[in-house]
This record gives C-alpha cells, sequence and structure tokens, in this order.
C-alpha cells in the first residue's frame, strides 16, 4: 500500500489512484501543464485522466474530497473575477459594484499540503519540514491556517489569462524545499509551510482591479 498518510491512522487495504492536481479544477479532458515535476519540469499538453499516481489509499483519498471541493470554489472564484473583469474591461462606467467571493482558508490550506505531498518527492531539493509533520497537519483536529502562508506572487504588468493551464514549482531556500508555487489562471499562489503555528497574517485576499474604475472583485479567504 502507497499512501502518504499512513503514519496518521490506519490504512484501508484499497489502493487508489490521486491526481496529482484535484482534477475538478479543470473542466477539459486535457490540460496544459507548465513545468511539471513529474514531467520532469517539461511544458505539455496531456490528458487529464493520466495524471495520478499511487499514493493514498482509498479511506483516506475519500476523507480529503472535501478539500478537493475547496479547491475547486476557488479556481471557480479566480475564473469568475477574470471573467468579470474581462466583461467590465471596456466599460464606460464610474464605478463598479465589487463582486465577492468566499473561500475556507483551514480548507485550502490542506489542500496545499495535499497537493504537496503527492508531488514532492519530484523536486529537486528534500522537504524542509518532515513529509509526516505535514501529512498529521492535513488530518488535524484544530485548524491549520497558521502553519501555511499564503500569498499572491504577481508582476503589476502580467496579464491574467483565462485558460485552464497549471504550473507548479517548488520553493528553495538553502537546498531544501520549504514550500511549492501554484499558478492557475495566470494566478501565482506561494505557500511556505511551517511546523510551528507562526503565520498569524490577516487572511489572504485576491483583488482584482479595473484600471479606471478601482475594485471589481475580490476573493477572500476567511
Ligand atoms: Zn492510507
Amino acid at each position: 500500500m502507497k499512501c502518504w498518510a499512513k503514519s496518521v491512522s490506519e490504512c484501508s487495504s484499497t489502493q487508489s489512484r490521486e491526481h496529482y492536481i484535484s482534477k475538478g479544477l479543470f473542466s477539459d479532458k486535457t490540460l496544459f501543464v507548465d513545468n511539471a515535476p513529474f514531467l520532469g519540469g517539461g511544458s505539455k499538453e496531456i490528458a487529464k485522466a493520466s495524471l495520478t499516481k499511487k499514493c493514498l489509499c482509498k479511506k483516506h483519498n475519500e476523507q480529503l474530497s472535501i478539500y478537493d471541493d475547496e479547491a475547486i470554489r476557488f479556481g471557480d472564484a479566480l475564473k469568475y473575477c477574470l471573467e468579470l473583469s474581462a466583461k467590465r474591461r471596456n466599460s464606460t462606467a464610474k464605478k463598479f459594484s465589487p463582486h465577492r467571493k468566499n473561500v475556507d482558508a483551514d480548507r485550502f490550506s490542506r489542500w496545499f499540503l495535499k497537493t504537496y505531498l503527492g508531488l514532492f518527492e519530484f523536486f529537486k531539493y528534500p522537504s524542509a519540514i518532515a513529509p509526516e509533520t505535514l501529512a498529521a497537519l492535513v488530518f488535524s483536529e484544530s485548524a491549520i491556517t497558521e502553519f501555511l502562508k499564503l500569498e499572491v506572487s504577481m508582476a503589476v504588468s502580467e496579464e491574467f489569462q483565462i485558460v485552464e493551464v497549471v504550473s507548479i514549482a517548488p520553493l528553495e531556500k538553502d537546498e531544501k524545499t520549504i514550500g511549492m508555487q501554484v499558478q492557475l489562471y495566470g494566478v501565482r499562489l506561494n505557500g511556505f509551510f511551517s511546523d510551528k503555528p507562526e503565520y498569524s497574517q490577516k487572511p489572504l485576499k485576491i483583488r482584482f482591479n479595473e484600471y479606471k474604475q478601482g475594485k471589481s472583485c475580490e476573493i477572500r479567504f476567511r
């Protein structure tokens, strides 16, 4: 049985196949993957169904599906804001009523760690935080948001893309992997991990502003 949660609790006897990146995040049958560690870092269009590996037992995999759902909520929110922005771009309105979407920060954090645990072995450097510690956080009974610092990394001049491209990269320091970057619809999210509850930052907000009218849409992690 291959299961990264085996140190957390007993596994079931059935192996399951887990998608590297939640399959529900993407509507197409194929997916353009950029800088994919499991493809040796290349960029490739690949069938969604083939992006799986055996890394969880059935029981543990099923317990994590609510976190996949939260990532899908985030993906949908991003898409919504970007589409709204495209619609509003050429508007002559003076001001917009801002639209808001909410994402559960704790569930999303667990999705982030779970995705990392399926991928970290492909990264160049070993994980700075023991995988068993991160696995315990994913299944923790108390909130874990202070163990993960999430930030949006995006240059001002960059254009968002409403295309289904996903890109994954390790965040490295002193020859260790200290976190992961997930890029979705052109928005880059950096997540840094800790084994202590040290990140008591304000919950992340992603704002979408129009050039003339200011705030148009916002995704709040709460
Ligand atoms: Zn298991």
